[in-house]
């Protein structure tokens, strides 16, 4: 999604603030990808089931989530909860509102789904190898 410098410091300066923890918190890509699909089903159970969904993850860079004939994310290895939840609440905004912006829309969802994650205990997968499957059974698909 392209967004005027400016306005995408300003934004992302704003979710530092009100979410820092987070993108200090990386996990594996492995636990990532499950994460995202929990999120999704969630928060997102209708976006497009027919659609191939794409869950990649390569480099050290950026993260970009997409909407098209293919749907999904791309994120860099080992991403912190902070970026997962941003790009996993432009899809589901996108379901929602037709829109990738950044706006305070997506700074409500961000926080939905970051509460979510703490209720369920994801965090833990940033940190303690023996509570994986604890929290997040045996589920690989
Ligand atoms: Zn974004």
């Amino acid at each position: 999604m392209t967004v005027k410098p400016h306005l995408r410091l300003k934004f992302y300066e704003k979710e530092r603030q009100l979410f820092g923890k987070a993108y200090s918190l990386y996990t594996s890509d492995h636990n990532a990808e499950i994460i995202v699909k929990k999120l999704l089903r969630h928060f997102a159970p209708k976006l497009p089931q027919k659609r191939w969904m794409e869950i990649r993850f390569y480099g050290n860079g950026g993260a970009r989530a997409f909407m098209g004939w293919t749907w999904g994310i791309r994120f860099p290895h080992n991403p912190d909860f902070g970026t997962i939840c941003h790009e996993v609440a432009h899809l589901v905004n996108y379901e929602k509102y037709g829109k990738f912006r950044h706006d305070k829309r997506l700074l409500r969802t961000i926080k939905q789904l970051l509460d979510y994650c703490e209720k369920k205990s994801f965090w833990h997968l940033g940190t303690t190898a023996i509570q994986i499957e604890e929290i997040l059974g045996d589920e690989t698909s």
